[in-house]
């Protein structure tokens, strides 16, 4: 399961959203527009310890709400397990509420 090392998913999602709703600061710009550019942003992902939750936060760009035009939410992203409340991409592999973004938001 990622970096989350055994750790209770509902106790991750209680920190992510400690984290997010106390202003960590996240880079939700440059949006990937282009293959190329979401490679790096994963790669970037890949390039954190394991166990660096606030790094994939803010280099995942997260925030905890619609953003973006339209409005998009990790609701209609591909990577979001709906009954699970969890984000499947690898490089993140975190839970997360529907109404939340991050800048790997994809439809
Ligand atoms: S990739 Fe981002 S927008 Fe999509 S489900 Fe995961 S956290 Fe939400």
């Amino acid at each position: 399961m990622g970096g989350t090392s055994g750790k209770d998913q509902d106790v991750v999602l209680a920190e992510i959203t400690k984290m997010l709703s106390d202003g960590l600061k996240t880079q939700v710009e440059p949006f990937p527009d282009s293959a190329q550019e979401f490679a790096k942003v994963l790669d970037e992902l890949r390039a954190l310890e394991p166990d660096d939750l606030k790094g994939r936060l803010v280099i995942g760009g997260f925030v905890d709400h619609p953003y973006g035009p339209g409005d998009q939410r990790c609701q209609e992203c591909i990577y979001f397990l709906v009954h699970k409340k969890w984000c499947d991409l690898p490089e993140l592999s975190v839970p997360v509420e529907p109404d939340w973004w991050c800048r790997l938001w994809k439809i």
